[in-house]
């Protein structure tokens, strides 16, 4: 039976967000027009279920508008054209611009998210403004070679922007995910056609019209709203796109690469899905370790590609920390994201709200001790209860599965050895968390797990300019920092010849 309830109800009236929705059509070539169908979806509060607005569909047939439009912009607009300086000026009056409109931005990535209003304005828009500022940084020192050739050839190595982008991006951080995608790419020269989710389409739209009035030319950020398997797979099979970059779930990432695959080969880079563990030693200090791990794990609602999904805490100090992660993850407080105070919200929809729940009755009947949690908060909208699971093993649904929720599920372990060969044992290889105060153990585990990000004594810190990315199924290069630029850049080698004998 489920163990105590969480703390807040989550039933009171929903707080009314101070954002006027503005924006809902496609924007296409710098205008925002209806979809070629005319058809719309609703975009729903995860507090109650309810539309907050109807949004332009798009389906292949917008996205070869927008295609046509980004390829227009490309290939005989200003933007690959003008100064590297001029490019980073747009993207700095961006951030200037999010900035001045930082509190309806963050209103409605709340609103359509769920997340709370302290992440969304504490974090995730400053985040936005400082990538940005990262890549418009990086736009003019984009540097080409001179490389010695052998013979009398003046060689030089020029890297230019690859073309049209074609960005597929998730619900759990819209924000974030355009900054990632959008950022890198505009400073490197390209034109993009960026597909949102269907469940989080407002803020991209809204961001979008400042980065216009930030004099982004038009074609260069097309943004379609609209579904995967119409929307998307059109974006991935077009023949006039020359990059394609997806974050989202590992069976999406496999189908996008087919399509691109198939169509022209274009070059993709995915971020995919992850079952990270975070690992406590017997040296941590357990105060620290329990609160730290649960950040890992329930930032978000648990809505993270690099959660800390699987807690593998030692023996020596298991029990303790299971006593204290259970009063933790009760006392965390779930309630409508708008309220001050607020540490969890909705989840994004029905569909991961029952997904989660189904994970939650699967731990309990394989056979995990259901410590705190396991249902849902209140009586309508998607809450689902802080829910801890101990005493789980390996082979245990809930310790393989990204479960993409509100669900810690605590591991013992005994041995440095042990827990490297265990944590490794998965598909995924997204991120890893390390707690110990022993300098060895932190360089052995930090080196030995097979992941892209490594937190020690840390979790989820993403500086703009920190690579993240996956090992294994958790996907395939790199994005921030300056890896990402690669992702937009072509190579093109020029070799002349040297006439003059007196070189
Ligand atoms: P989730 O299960 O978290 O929604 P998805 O991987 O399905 O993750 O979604 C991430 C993004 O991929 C969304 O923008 C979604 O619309 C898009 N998507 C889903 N299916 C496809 C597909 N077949 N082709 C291209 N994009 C898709």
């Amino acid at each position: 039976a489920p163990a105590a309830a969480a703390a807040a109800p989550a039933t009171d009236e929903p707080i009314q967000p101070a954002v006027e929705i503005k924006y809902t059509q496609l924007l296409i070539n710098g205008n925002f027009v209806d979809a070629a169908s005319g058809k719309t979806f609703p975009t729903l509060d995860p507090r109650t279920g309810d539309v907050i607005a109807r949004v332009a569909e798009g389906d292949s047939e917008d996205i070869n508008r927008a295609v046509a439009a980004a390829r227009r912009a490309f290939d005989e607009g200003p933007w690959p054209r003008m100064t590297a300086y001029e490019r980073c000026r747009v993207l700095l009056r961006f951030a200037d611009l999010i900035e001045r409109h930082a509190e309806e931005i963050a209103a409605l990535e709340t609103w359509d998210n769920g997340k709370t209003l302290a992440q969304s304005s504490g974090a995730e828009v400053p985040m936005l403004a400082r990538c940005m500022r990262y890549y418009a940084g990086w736009a003019d020192k984009i540097h080409g070679l001179v490389v010695p050739a052998d013979g009398a050839h003046h060689v030089q190595v020029l890297h230019e922007p690859v073309g049209v982008a074609g960005q597929i991006i998730p619900w759990n951080f819209p924000l974030l995910m355009f900054a990632w995608k959008v950022g890198p790419a505009l400073a490197c020269g390209n034109a993009v056609v960026l597909k949102t989710a269907e469940q989080t389409p407002l803020s991209a739209l809204y961001v979008a019209s400042l980065l216009h009035e930030a004099g982004l030319p038009d074609g260069v950020l097309n943004v379609v709203s609209g579904f995967g398997p119409t929307a998307g797979a059109a974006l991935c099979s077009h023949m006039g796109v020359d990059k394609l970059a997806f974050t989202g779930s590992t069976g999406t990432g496999q189908i996008v690469l087919e399509l691109a695959a198939r169509s022209n080969l274009k070059p993709v880079t995915l971020e995919l899905g992850g079952k990270s563990p975070f690992i406590v030693m017997d040296d941590a200090d357990v105060d620290q370790a329990v609160e730290l791990a649960h950040h890992a794990v329930f930032f978000n609602q648990g809505q993270c590609c690099c959660a800390g999904s699987r807690t593998f805490v030692h023996e020596r100090v298991y029990d303790e920390f299971v006593e204290k992660s259970k009063a933790r993850a009760q006392k965390r407080v779930v309630g409508d994201p708008f309220r001050n105070g607020v540490e969890q919200g909705p989840q994004i929809d029905e569909e991961q709200f029952k997904k989660i729940l189904r994970y939650v009755r699967s731990g309990v009947d394989s056979g995990a001790t259901l410590v705190a949690g396991g249902d849902r908060a209140g009586n309508r909208g998607f809450y689902i209860q802080p829910t801890v699971f101990a005493d789980a093993k390996d082979e245990m649904k809930i310790a393989k599965e990204e479960i993409f929720g509100p669900v810690q599920t605590i591991l013992k372990f005994s041995g440095v050895e042990e827990v490297i060969r265990r944590a490794n044992a998965t598909q995924y290889g997204l991120a890893a968390g390390v707690f110990t105060r022993s300098l060895d153990a932190a360089n052995t585990l930090s080196r030995a797990l097979r992941a892209g990000t490594v937190w020690v004594n840390c979790y989820d810190v993403f500086d703009a300019g920190i690579p993240f990315g996956g090992y294994k199924m958790s996907g395939v290069g790199r994005e921030k920092g300056i890896y990402a630029l690669r992702n937009y850049l072509q190579t093109k080698a020029v070799v002349t010849p040297i006439r003059d004998a007196a070189w």
